[in-house]
């Protein structure tokens, strides 16, 4: 083909997340910041999460293509153990995209990269027996990452000592470190896959992440000594932020239907500023004391709160919980999270800690009450609190459980005291920071630009 008819053809990437909505929703995002940039994108996902989503009603305009993962019909819920179903992805899932990849050379459709989550970097193998290039796609916190990397390098050992000093971080207590850095045994599978991620990174071409420059420079100014490494982030709809994208105004993926129309008529009729918003994320479990805990510390605040508690989770809530006729406190199975903080009836916002959730607060400018529950949460939680002034801590005990007199503390101090005037102008502050690095020439902007370029460049090279 001549280098004149190559240039009227865009490149064409696909994007691979690990199937679970924490992980889909910034790659969705990074697609469509592609597509608005004249990239073909083609999103890769299981069976299970695509008939998720498709009985979800959600609007995604992406193009899914479905690969197995060996759990067609109930995905990840269903194998019974984390072990079983990573290495049945791993295995079933790369001859699968290769199926996938072989289709599309058939049709006459090129393919010029594959982004894939770090999760599942036996991907860069496919792409490679094919000769496509690679980017690997970390959905953490690079605070998170780095510390992932220095374990993987063997200069942090673990479990981790009483204070930990990684480049790019204040010293961090040994319990504000990652769950799987304090106590690697009880999910060897886990560990194994957030440690390994870096492993084949000198293979691959580019390395994403979805976190922005002034949130996290020091660490990135780091990590850039050690990768090409892009910050393309925060990839929240472009509606929330810069709005250059006027169709961007949700994720459009839930693999749970949202009760959004209840929750919005139940917040219209609230107050500005007087909801305690509350959700621990798409997959994470509380122990039953804890729902317990939440629950009535709930009710003990006696402000208004919306609390997310999925359908797996409901049998934990105390009996006779749910009592709409106070109309204090509404319970939902799942809902649209950005169109919840950004509603301004929301005052605060109880979170696990999430790096999806941390990043919508932080961009969306809503202070944090931080539960962390395990993995990443737990230094994302360290970060909201101390690096970015966005919110508090609440204090467990020695179980590890968050007591109600200490969660209606926390929500006094960010509700009504002095730390929720510092933590709510911190969040406007970065509400602000996180407009500029989207915004066109912004310096996240400017990162996918090389990208794209690189794309350009190669296809005018093959
Ligand atoms: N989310 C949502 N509705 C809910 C709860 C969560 O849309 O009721 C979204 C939230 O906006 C975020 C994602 O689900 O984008 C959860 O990702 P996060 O990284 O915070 O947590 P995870 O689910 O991976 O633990």
């Amino acid at each position: 083909m001549a280098a004149e008819d190559k240039t009227k053809k865009p490149p064409h990437v696909l994007l691979f997340p690990f199937p679970s909505q924490g992980h889909i929703n910034p790659l969705i995002q990074f697609a469509k910041r592609l597509i608005s940039k004249g990239v073909k994108t083609t999103l890769i996902t299981t069976i299970f999460v695509s008939n998720s989503i498709l009985s979800n009603h959600s609007h995604n305009t992406i193009p899914i293509v479905s690969i197995s993962d060996g759990f067609d019909v109930g995905g990840f819920a269903t194998a019974g153990s984390s072990e079983i179903y990573l290495e049945s992805f791993r295995e079933v899932g790369s001859k699968s995209l290769a199926d996938v990849i072989r289709k599309f050379h058939s049709e006459g459709t090129t393919i010029d990269a594959i982004v894939y989550d770090s999760f599942i970097n036996w991907t860069l193998d496919v792409a490679m027996e094919f000769g496509i290039d690679g980017g690997a796609f970390l959905t953490q916190a690079c605070a998170v990452n780095n510390i992932y990397y220095q374990v993987y390098k063997g200069i942090l050992s673990i479990p981790a000592d009483s204070t930990v000093s990684v480049p790019g971080l204040p010293e961090l207590e040994y319990w504000e470190t990652p769950s799987f850095v304090q106590n690697p045994g009880p999910y060897p599978a886990w560990s194994h896959i957030v440690f390994n991620q870096f492993s084949n990174f000198d293979q691959t071409r580019w390395v994403f992440s979805n976190t922005f420059y002034k949130l996290e420079e020091e660490v990135i100014e780091w990590m850039k000594t050690l990768w090409p490494l892009r910050v393309i982030g925060p990839t929240i709809p472009s509606m929330y932020l810069d709005r250059r994208l006027q169709y961007d105004n949700d994720y459009g993926v839930n693999l749970i239907k949202p009760n959004h129309n209840e929750c919005m008529e139940w917040l219209n009729d609230k107050p500005k500023g007087s909801v305690v918003y509350v959700a621990f994320g798409s997959y994470g479990e509380l122990v039953p004391e804890q729902m317990e805990e939440v629950a009535w510390g709930l009710k003990d605040s006696d402000l208004n709160f919306l609390w997310v508690v999925r359908a797996s989770e409901e049998e934990k809530l105390p009996k006779g919980f749910v009592d709409r006729e106070t109309k204090k406190g509404l319970v939902v199975a799942w809902c649209r999270q950005l169109k919840v903080l950004s509603h301004e009836a929301v005052g605060c916002f109880v979170t696990h800690c999430g790096f999806n959730s941390s990043l919508e607060a932080v961009s969306l400018g809503v202070p944090v009450i931080a539960m962390p529950q395990w993995t990443d949460q737990i230094t994302n939680a360290k970060c909201l609190e101390d690096i970015w002034g966005v919110g508090i801590r609440v204090k467990r005990d020695e179980k590890g459980i968050v007591k109600r007199v200490n969660l209606v503390s926390g929500i006094k101090a960010i509700m009504d005291g002095e730390q929720g005037v510092v933590a709510r102008r911190n969040a406007k502050k970065w509400r602000d920071l996180t407009k500029e690095a989207v915004a066109e020439g912004g310096s996240s902007d400017k990162d996918i630009d090389v990208f794209v370029s690189d794309l350009n460049r190669s296809r005018l090279r093959s």
